[in-house]
């Protein structure tokens, strides 16, 4: 093996990227871009009944909206180590599949499910570990090959195990966790390394892979732990030498303190989820580049470039990693105050998909837009798509007025303060700013002695159909005053006439 540092991300296209794999295709990045080191992309698509349609497409496509970029992958082949997609990689499996029969260190079985299953409950009944029985046991080279031919002549496809010796210990330096030791035994007996479709199983075409691919680094999450003691049985078998492995941290549900899973249905756990919400890049990978990784100091607002400077897997984590949604939203809404101008056009965007707004004035209005985004309360969003609800009313519709609404307006008190706001705001120019809008509600405090809600509620109603809502003057310079005096008077000539 060179001394070249080269990590794989080896998604299996049975899904959308979830956050797991993200994290695992983030870390392997990180650490290659660190150390200038080269990063794959290997589409393990042998389990060809779960692949989806557009598994690999939203994977690759998902990466890149996070920022990643890669040296070799199906789409960038490298003619030493290509292809990339292990469907199309069936032969250099089967080389290592030969060698390994004819080395004796595996061997062609023709069990039945049938067979197979009354093993197991056999074993159950005697309270005995599940594990396969090999069933050559004392035979010959020879003596085997033909109960090969036996089988064969009965129409019964093989799959081919691996001899597992049950006395070995297997052993590796994890990055992430330290010593782990794991005896042979574990793994439940010889296990299937080629499947009766021809299909090689993950855990012999992963090692046959990372070989060929000469991966120096394999990073990956927590449940293949129990994996690499199977993995370590090929390379020894074909002797080969072992990658470093590392077993990053298990993503837990923050809420539930249990292993984050697919049936957590409060808790969004596809990339592609919180892009459509309008999650910022550069925020979804702050958050899951500290899920199971700590920097030195107390910060946690960084950039991919910034974790690229600061990467060291040393500081991945043993502990349980807390998928916590709160925190996301917070980091999201820090990386939306830092780029406004860049997010801005996005929620700007939101306004014309929720069909407040025309495309054509999404451009022809944008500066517009983008102050009644601003006074609407962008900085206290979690995503881009919550400005719609915020901006809605009154900026675009108004709320039906309320019976409560009446009262305030119809009252002594309401009567007198809406009669002088109707006048006053009528005498402002067109182009007022918010500083006169405050000016006339003060000289209406005085002149009437009214304040708190009694004074702004009448105005408030007036103007916005609303009782409460951002900062009113505010408002006030954003609105067109045609339409204000409109407003006004129609609520005049409803209830105050
Ligand atoms: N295809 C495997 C998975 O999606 C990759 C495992 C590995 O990194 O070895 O979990």
């Amino acid at each position: 093996m060179s001394d070249k540092i080269r990590v794989r991300y080896a998604p299996s296209p049975t899904g959308h990227l979830h956050i797991g794999n993200a994290r695992t295709a983030i870390f392997n990045w990180l650490f290659a871009r660190h150390n200038g080191g080269e990063f794959i992309i290997r589409i393990e698509d042998t389990d060809l009944a779960r692949n989806i349609e557009d598994g690999e497409r939203s994977q690759l496509d998902n990466l890149k909206w996070l920022g990643l970029d890669w040296d070799e992958a199906p789409d960038k082949p490298n003619a030493k180590y290509a292809p990339y997609r292990q469907s199309e990689r069936k032969d250099s499996y089967q080389v290592y599949i030969d060698e390994l029969l004819a080395k004796g260190l595996a061997y062609k079985s023709y069990k039945t499910s049938e067979q197979l299953t009354a093993e197991r409950e056999a074993q159950q009944a005697a309270k005995q570990a599940p594990h396969y029985v090999y069933e050559y046991e004392g035979l010959t080279n020879e003596e085997r090959e033909a109960k090969y031919a036996e089988f064969e002549a009965q129409g019964l496809k093989p799959v081919v195990r691996f001899r597992v010796d049950d006395d070995k210990v297997y052993a590796w330096d994890d990055i992430v966790k330290g010593r782990i030791e794991i005896g042979a035994k574990e793994v439940g007996g010889d296990w299937v390394i080629q499947k009766a479709d021809g299909m090689p199983t993950y855990n012999f075409a992963v090692v046959v892979d990372d070989h060929l691919m000469e991966i120096s680094h394999v990073l990956r999450g927590d449940d293949h732990v129990s994996n690499t003691p199977k993995q370590m049985m090929i390379y020894e078998a074909l002797g080969w030498d072992v990658p470093k492995f590392g077993h990053m941290a298990l993503i837990i549900n923050a809420e539930t303190g249990k292993k984050l899973s697919k049936r957590d249905n409060n808790v969004l756990q596809f990339v592609e989820q919180y892009r459509e919400l309008g999650y910022q890049p550069q925020a979804m990978v702050n958050f899951i580049g500290l899920l199971g990784w700590s920097p030195v100091g107390e910060d946690e607002i960084f950039s991919l470039q910034e974790f690229v400077e600061m990467f060291d897997e040393k500081r991945l984590t043993k502990a349980n990693a807390k998928f916590d949604q709160k925190k996301l939203e917070w980091i999201n809404n820090q990386w939306m105050r830092r780029d406004k101008e860049k997010v801005m056009p996005q929620l700007i965007n939101e306004l014309v998909q929720a069909g407040l707004v025309s495309e054509a004035d999404a451009v022809a209005k944008a500066d517009w837009l983008a102050k009644v985004i601003e006074v609407a309360g962008v900085d206290g969003i979690s995503y881009t798509k919550e400005i719609v609800e915020l901006a809605r009313k009154p900026f675009f519709e108004l709320s039906d007025i309320t019976p409560d609404m009446v009262e305030w307006l119809t009252s002594d008190e309401g009567r007198a303060v809406f009669n002088a706001w109707e006048a006053r705001y009528a005498a402002l120019p067109a182009d007022a700013k918010a500083a006169d809008y405050m000016d006339v509600i003060r000289s209406i405090q005085t002149d009437l002695e009214v304040k708190g809600r009694p004074l702004w509620n009448p105005i408030r109603i007036a103007t916005t159909h609303e009782v409460q809502g951002p900062n009113l003057p505010e408002m006030l310079e954003l609105f067109d005053k045609d339409q204000v005096l409109a407003t006004m008077a129609a609520v005049r000539e409803q209830y105050l006439n």
